[in-house]
């Protein structure tokens, strides 16, 4: 972004923020050259993503339709709606390409990639209600890597009754 005091276009971001219920991003930058710090605002409305779904068709990017699956997926989880908003923030980041559009198998794909990372009960349950896993062999096989790659689970996670397919 250009400096708004000498003009450079080289910054660095030192912080993230989701502000205005989800609607907007508020970065703060630093400028490279003068050291000036500045912030600037991002809205999902200024710049539409389009989901490319498995028909073919296009449709407009739903945040809300992404958002309801995280809280799906994570409830009784640790995480409280901000924490669900950072996630979304993130995926965002990880799914919006250079062209605008993206599929919507890539979201799924993401929305796994991501669970995997930080909550692997919320991962699970995920993971049995996308298309890719709709054979109850492959939600299995997929639990017992999951056990093998990360050892004996927490006892607070062994407590918990598997994720119903
Ligand atoms: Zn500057």
């Amino acid at each position: 972004m250009r400096c708004p005091v000498c003009g450079n276009l080289d910054d660095k971001v030192l912080d993230s923020r989701v502000i205005e219920d989800g609607k907007a991003i508020r970065r703060r930058r630093e400028c490279l050259a003068c050291s000036r710090r500045f912030s600037t605002f991002e809205r999902v409305e200024e710049a539409p993503l389009v989901v490319i779904k498995r028909s073919g068709l296009r449709e407009p990017y739903d945040r809300a339709k992404l958002y309801g699956g995280l809280v799906s997926a994570l409830k009784g989880r640790p995480f409280d709606d901000s924490d669900i908003e950072g996630l979304v923030v993130e995926l965002e980041d990880r799914i919006r390409g250079n062209s605008g559009e993206v599929n919507s198998s890539e979201i799924g794909l993401a929305v796994l990639e991501l669970l995997k990372e930080v909550d692997k009960v919320a991962y699970l349950r995920f993971a049995s209600v996308y298309k890719g896993f709709d054979q109850i062999d492959d939600f299995e096989r997929e639990a017992a890597f999951l056990r093998i790659d990360s050892g004996p689970l927490p006892a607070k996670l062994e407590k918990e009754s598997p994720p119903s397919a």
